[in-house]
């Protein structure tokens, strides 16, 4: 330990956006990609970033300062990377650190990428690391070490942000040729051993606080886990020479943490008080807290809203009489945030008074650890104006009673459909969206910066409409789609036509890699002033005979993909959303639709991490599914699309949103999933996906064929439909248009004497 540096954190955050306010890190990156800029250009854009992010933060009145909260790609990798965690098949004399880097985020040739995965039940991905017994950790790089520096010759001292290792272990996965039974928790001595040696660097370079992020630990735990944390913070503790150690928990509840940390000799616990604002009072009565430094977390990392500061501060004082420090924080990373309210000029004045985007949260900081320090109340700010209110939604949801959101029985639903639709079995669909092709884009593009007006617009979205229509009647698929043409993001398109959502300019926050997304900001009441989809579903079912499916974003994928006002239980808002879908429902009916689908890939994504809180989620998420369906016709056809293919967990609920037909990702598990909905008396139409649209790969009708068969020997052909995995949008009308005519084509060979 440095006697010289100052012990405290004060005020601090636990991570930062790195990809630049206007995503200066995503042009970079691509560029290198794409051979227009070289190494020497990618690395000088990145320390740029960096520079400009530690002195921002460090003029705004933190404390303590992260360090190491850049990334090229995303942290897990950087830490595989750091710990030498690289599987054989990236390793290739030939290339370059940083591009075995990119190659493990993206592939290379015929070398498939790690695998890539939800942090936690946030947007944010990251690569999965690959472990096995030939694993041999070392310490084989300096990025926390050289980023340290580098901000401390700018004048700023920082604390390096490292995956904890446990963590680490917990989110890995056993490489294929792991042996049988493989766990990676079984290679914590050695990756320990690892982080020891790099606190040793650290504190020889005079780094006085490092903080460890175990977020794995908000999850359930079990015993072998918890003793693998005991085990790397005893170890990791008892090192002679060593900066301080800040253990960070987030995302949720730390309490199964605590006592393993407050037992040991680490310096701080950082704790998620704004998702989990009830583990105060364990970590009040925690034995050794007099000893240290508790990080309170009580500026939301993954909101936009600006924060209440005396609520605030109220959580921080009770702990003024127990903890060696109280220090005050950002809940998480502010990574889960767009960089600066400042960069929205064009945010309604009552909204954006309501709002604090990542620079804003600094600032929060800054004054709650003013606040904190000086013993004074947090000076009072203007109470922000209140959501927009909307009596008449209110009122309806109030009257709706349970029956609701119940549809007749699926057998009379199911007669009624086969009356009003004569589908042949084995009926083939897709799943909604066609490629997005440059002209689409372009005439976007050109709507955007006022080069075409609405008018010229619609109208080359319905001849691209039309050119899909007729390109679905040329392969013979049975119930056909729009394609989306029209839609830029399944969720903002209808952002942007509800009220009582608002959307960004600037707002962007990583997902994964350069990938960026713009969450819509859902701020108060909302209901929809005007049809959304019906003049586009309209059009296209006015082309053709056969049946065009209506195709809707469902309540909890909007939610999901949005940030969502805090004020109320998300229950309450889902079914606001829901109750615009339902007209929207209706609306279709009316004009003649006899097929709507409702997409809900997110379902499985906005999941908690403890057991123990899934079920009163999947009540209200179920629950706003069947209000915006629940009012259909026994005549209408019901879809629902859900994007993954690991759904044990959620398979009840599934069964429990009563779709007509649900269509589920399943080409590369092979269909495992029909078996999975066997066992809980599924007996609805199914449509596992059949073409793996996430790769450029075109399957032939032998292949779908032999997925077919398999399928049907779970479920009757008067039940399985065949589509595609997911939406085609990504893709290229060279791939597809052939995999769609094999995919009709295996439907329709004779079976099962084939
Ligand atoms: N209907 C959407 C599409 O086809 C569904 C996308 C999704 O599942 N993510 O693009
Ligand atoms: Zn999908």
């Amino acid at each position: 330990m440095n006697d010289e540096q100052p012990t405290g954190i004060g005020a601090t955050v636990l991570g930062y956006p790195r990809i630049g306010p206007h995503r200066e890190l995503k042009r970079a990156v691509e560029d290198y990609w794409a051979g227009r800029i070289d190494e020497p250009a990618l690395r000088d854009v990145a320390a740029g970033l960096r520079r400009a992010t530690c002195t921002a933060l460090a003029d705004s009145g933190l404390d303590s300062v992260p360090g190491n909260t850049f990334s090229y790609y995303d942290q897990m990798l950087d830490t595989a990377v750091l710990v030498d965690a690289v599987p054989a098949r990236f390793r290739d004399e030939g290339s370059s650190e940083l591009d075995t880097y990119f190659a493990m985020a993206r592939g290379r040739d015929a070398v498939a990428p790690l695998e890539l995965t939800k942090w936690f039940d946030t947007n944010y991905h990251y690569l999965v690391p690959e472990l096995g017994t030939d694993t041999a950790f070392r310490l084989a790089g300096d990025k926390p070490l050289a980023e340290f520096r580098e901000a401390r010759d700018a004048g700023v001292p920082t604390r390096p942000v490292l995956v904890g290792p446990v963590t680490f272990l917990r989110l890995a996965k056993p490489a294929a040729d792991a042996p049988e039974g493989f766990r990676t928790l079984e290679l914590l001595d050695p990756l320990v051993d690892v982080y020891a040696e790099l606190l040793g660097v650290l504190a020889d370079a005079g780094v006085a606080w490092v903080q460890l992020d175990e977020p794995a630990f908000v999850a359930d735990s079990t015993e072998e886990e918890l003793a693998a944390l005991h085990r790397a913070y005893e170890r990791l503790s008892a090192l002679p020479a060593r900066p301080l150690i800040l253990v960070a928990g987030y995302f949720g509840d730390f309490a199964d943490a605590l006592p393993v940390l407050g037992g040991s000799s680490v310096d701080g616990i950082a704790l998620d008080l704004v998702t989990a604002p009830a583990q105060l009072d364990a970590v009040r009565g925690l034995r050794g807290i007099r000893d240290k430094t508790i990080v309170a977390g009580v500026v939301d990392g993954r909101n936009v809203w600006r924060t209440d500061l005396a609520d605030a501060l109220s959580r921080c004082t009770p702990l003024l009489d127990h903890a060696g420090e109280v220090a005050v924080s950002s809940s998480c990373s502010l990574l889960h945030v767009p960089y600066d309210l400042d960069a929205e000029p064009s945010l309604d004045e009552s909204l954006r008074g309501r709002l604090a985007f990542a620079r804003q949260k600094v600032a929060e900081v800054a004054r709650l650890g003013r606040a904190l320090r000086d013993g004074e109340g947090a000076a009072a700010v203007d109470p922000p104006a209140a959501p927009r209110r909307d009596d008449g939604v209110r009122d309806r949801l109030t009257a709706l009673g349970p029956e609701h959101r119940r549809r007749a029985p699926y057998a009379e639903r199911a007669a009624a459909q086969r009356e009003r639709l004569p589908l042949p079995p084995l009926t083939t669909t897709t799943i909604g969206s066609f490629p997005q092709t440059d002209a689409v884009r372009r005439a976007r593009a050109d709507l955007r910066a006022g080069r075409l007006d609405e008018a010229g617009y619609a109208e080359r979205m319905r001849a691209e409409v039309e050119r899909i229509v007729r390109l679905q009647e040329d392969i013979g698929l049975d119930v056909l789609v729009h394609g989306e043409p029209e839609r830029n993001d399944m969720v903002q398109y209808f952002a942007e036509l509800l009220d009582g959502f608002a959307t960004t300019a600037n707002g962007w926050v990583q997902s994964y890699g350069t990938r960026c997304v713009r969450p819509p900001i859902l701020h108060g009441d909302v209901s929809r002033p005007a049809p959304m989809t019906v003049p586009w579903i309209r059009y296209a079912q006015s082309l053709t005979d056969r049946p065009v499916k209506g195709m809707l974003t469902g309540p909890v994928t909007i939610l999901a993909w949005s940030f969502v006002r805090d004020d109320q239980p998300a229950a309450e808002t889902a079914d606001q959303v829901a109750l615009a879908l339902r007209d929207e429902i209706a609306e279709l009916e009316a004009a003649g639709v006899a097929i709507v689908q409702v997409d809900e890939p997110a379902l499985r994504e906005l999941l908690p991490p403890r057991a123990a809180d899934r079920a009163a989620y999947l009540e209200w998420a179920v629950g706003a599914f069947r209000l915006a369906t629940g009012a259909a016709a026994a005549a209408t056809q019901v879809h629902t699309h859900l994007c993954y293919s690991e759904f044990g967990d959620v398979i009840d609920a599934i069964d429990g949103l009563d779709a007509d037909v649900t269509t589920i990702e399943a080409a590369r598990s092979r269909m495992e999933v029909l078996a999975d909905l066997a066992a809980v008396g599924f007996a609805r139409g199914v449509g596992p996906g059949v073409y793996d649209i996430h790769s450029p790969r075109v399957p032939d009708e032998t292949e779908i064929g032999g997925l077919l068969d398999a399928a049907l020997r779970a479920v009757p052909a008067d039940r399985l439909w065949v589509n595609p995995d997911c939406g085609l949008k990504t893709r290229g009308y060279a791939e597809v248009e052939p995999a769609l005519r094999a995919m009709v084509g295996a439907a329709r060979l004779p079976r099962p004497a084939r």
